[in-house]
C-alpha cells in the first residue's frame, strides 16, 4: 500500500459548467504536482499529447471526466483531513501533540479551518469551522451538489487484471517465479501457505508490470500485484553485458515489447523475483491481509475512510525482516537488496524501538496514515455526523456493516503484532553470526580492496557480537582482502 497523496493546494472546484465532452488536456488543467500523483495513484496515465488515459481500459477521459475525478480526489482528501482534525479536537484541549497533528493536516484543510488553526483560535470555534467543512463537503458526496459528466473512478472501470494474452502469459510466469522463491525459505513458505487456494496450492494474486510507485505495489481495489515496468526494464538490462544495455533499453522500452521479452526469458524473470524477494514477502502480507481482513474491500467500496493502516504496515514489515533473517541464517551469502538489509539491521539494533520509529515515519508522512483503533472511532463519528444530517439510510447500513468488520480485525491484530514481536526479539538474538558470514561474503566478492576492507570490519563487529569464537577467526583470517 502506498500512501494516499494528498495533496497542498488542489485545484479549486469551479462552479457548474456546461456538460464538456470532448477530450481532456491535463497541461491545460493546471495541476499541482501532488494532483498529478492522486491521478496517477488513480491509475491515470498522464499522456504527453494531454491526454489522461485510464491504465486499465486503455480509454480516454473527456474534460468532464477529469473534472469529476479531481473534485473527487480533492473532496475526499479534504473530508479526511477534516475528519482527523475533528478527531483530534474531540480529546479535549489541543495539547501539544495535538497542535502539532492538526499543523500536519493545514495543507489538506479547507482554507478556512486552516485560517482558524493559525488564529489560535478557541476550542469551540475550531469544533464550529471544523463541523462546517465536513457539511460542505458532506453535500458533495451525498450528491446534493450537481456535477456533470460524474464518472466511476477509474479502477472501477477496469476489473480485468490483464489486458491481453501476453499479458497474463507474463503474469503465470512471474507468479510461478514468486512461488519457486520463497517456497526455497522457511517464511516464504509460510507466507505462501497463507495465500493457498482451496486445493492447498499458493493462489498468489494476478501479478501486473505497469507503472507504479514502487518496484512492487500491492492494489487493493483491483486485488492485483503490480510490479513496476521502470523497475523491471532496469532488472532486465542490468543482466546483459553493458556494451548491450542502451539498445536492449531502446528495444524494449515499451511495454508490450518489455512482456514481450520476459515472456520469452524466464532468467529474466527470476532475476527480477529474487532482486524483490523481501519487497514482494512485504507486498503478499498485504494481499493476505486483504483476504484475512475486509478492512480493504470495505474502503475499495467506499464504506470506510481511505486510510493508511499502520498496524497493517508494521505486520508487512516485520514479516519481511523475518524473512531476511531466515534467508540469512540458511544461505548467508545470497545477496539482500541494500535498502532492505539496512532496514533490517536496524530492526536487530532493537526491535521494539524500531516498531515505535516505523509508526512515526508513516504518521509523519502520509495524513491518513493510521492504526485500526484510530480508524474505527474516525468511522463512529463519520456514522453519527451522517445521522444527524439524516442522510440516506442505507448510506449509513453500509458504514454501519463497514464498521462492524473492523471491530473483529482491530480486536485480532495486536495479538497478531505481540506475536511478531516476540519472533523479531527472538531472530534478534541469532542474528549476528549470519550477518558476520553474509558481509564476509560480500567482501571476498567485492571488486574493490577498499571495500572488501569495509565490509570485513563490519563482518568483524557481527561476528564479535556473535560470541562465536570460531567465526571471529574465520573472519579475520580475511582481513589482508586479497585484492
Ligand atoms: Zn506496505
Amino acid at each position: 500500500m502506498s500512501p494516499l497523496l494528498l495533496a497542498a493546494s488542489l485545484l479549486a472546484a469551479a462552479p457548474a459548467r456546461a456538460a464538456d465532452a470532448r477530450a481532456a488536456d491535463w497541461r491545460r488543467a493546471g495541476l499541482s504536482d501532488a494532483m498529478k500523483e492522486a491521478l496517477r495513484g488513480e491509475r491515470l496515465r498522464l499522456e504527453d499529447d494531454g491526454r489522461v488515459r485510464d491504465a486499465g481500459t486503455n480509454l480516454a477521459l473527456t474534460r468532464d471526466q477529469l473534472f469529476e475525478m479531481i473534485s473527487r480526489i480533492k473532496f475526499g482528501t479534504q473530508r479526511l483531513a477534516l475528519e482527523r482534525l475533528d478527531l483530534i479536537l474531540s480529546r479535549g484541549s489541543l495539547g501539544p501533540a495535538g497542535r502539532a497533528a492538526a499543523e500536519a493536516l493545514k495543507p489538506n484543510l479547507p482554507e478556512d479551518v486552516a485560517r482558524s488553526l493559525d488564529e489560535y483560535a478557541s476550542l469551540g470555534k475550531l469544533r464550529r469551522t471544523t463541523a462546517a467543512g465536513m457539511s460542505r463537503i458532506a453535500d458533495y458526496f451525498d450528491g446534493a451538489r450537481s456535477f456533470p459528466g460524474r464518472v466511476r473512478p477509474s479502477w472501477a472501470n477496469a476489473p480485468r487484471s490483464y489486458s491481453d494474452e501476453s499479458g497474463s502469459a507474463l503474469g503465470r510466469r512471474l507468479r510461478g517465479a514468486v512461488v519457486k522463491r520463497l517456497a526455497a525459505d522457511p517464511v516464504g513458505r509460510r507466507v505462501l501457505a497463507r495465500l493457498a487456494g482451496a486445493d492447498g496450492k499458493p493462489a498468489l494474486p494476478p501479478i501486473v508490470v505497469e507503472d507504479a510507485s514502487d518496484p512492487a505495489q500491492y492494489d487493493y481495489r483491483r486485488r492485483v500485484l503490480i510490479v513496476d515496468g521502470a523497475a523491471a526494464l532496469a532488472s532486465v538490462t542490468s543482466g546483459v553485458p553493458p556494451k548491450d544495455r542502451a539498445a536492449l533499453a531502446t528495444m524494449i522500452s515499451a511495454p508490450p515489447a518489455l512482456t514481450a521479452y520476459l515472456n520469452v526469458h524466464p532468467e529474466a524473470v527470476a532475476s527480477l523475483i529474487a532482486s524483490n524477494d523481501a519487497l514482494l514477502v512485504h507486498e503478499l502480507m498485504h494481499a493476505w491481509q486483504d483476504r484475512r481482513d475486509p478492512v480493504m474491500r470495505e474502503m475499495a467500496r467506499g464504506g470506510l475512510p481511505l486510510a493508511l493502516i499502520v498496524d497493517y504496515e508494521v505486520e508487512a514489515w516485520t514479516t519481511k525482516n523475518l524473512y531476511i533473517a531466515s534467508r540469512l541464517k540458511n544461505s548467508p551469502g545470497v545477496p539482500v537488496d541494500i535498502n532492505e538489509l539496512r532496514d533490517y539491521r536496524r530492526m536487530l539494533e532493537d526491535p521494539a524501538r524500531w516498531a515505535v520509529e516505523l509508526r512515526r515515519r508513516y504518521a509523519a508522512a502520509a495524513p491518513n496514515a493510521m492504526d485500526l483503533d484510530d480508524l474505527q472511532e474516525m468511522q463512529r463519528r463519520r456514522i453519527a455526523f451522517i445521522r444527524e444530517r439524516t442522510a440516506r439510510a442505507a448510506n449509513v447500513r453500509a458504514m454501519t456493516r463497514a464498521r462492524r468488520t473492523l471491530e473483529a480485525s482491530a480486536a485480532a491484530i495486536s495479538t497478531r503484532l505481540a506475536a511478531l514481536a516476540a519472533e523479531a526479539g527472538r531472530a534478534a538474538k541469532s542474528a549476528e553470526g549470519p550477518l558476520a558470514e553474509h558481509y564476509l561474503a560480500l567482501a571476498l566478492d567485492a571488486p574493490r580492496r577498499v571495500d572488501c576492507s569495509a565490509l570485513i570490519e563490519t563482518a568483524e563487529r557481527y561476528a564479535g557480537r556473535s560470541g562465536d569464537a570460531e567465526l571471529l577467526g574465520k573472519v579475520r583470517s580475511h582481513k589482508g582482502c586479497p585484492r
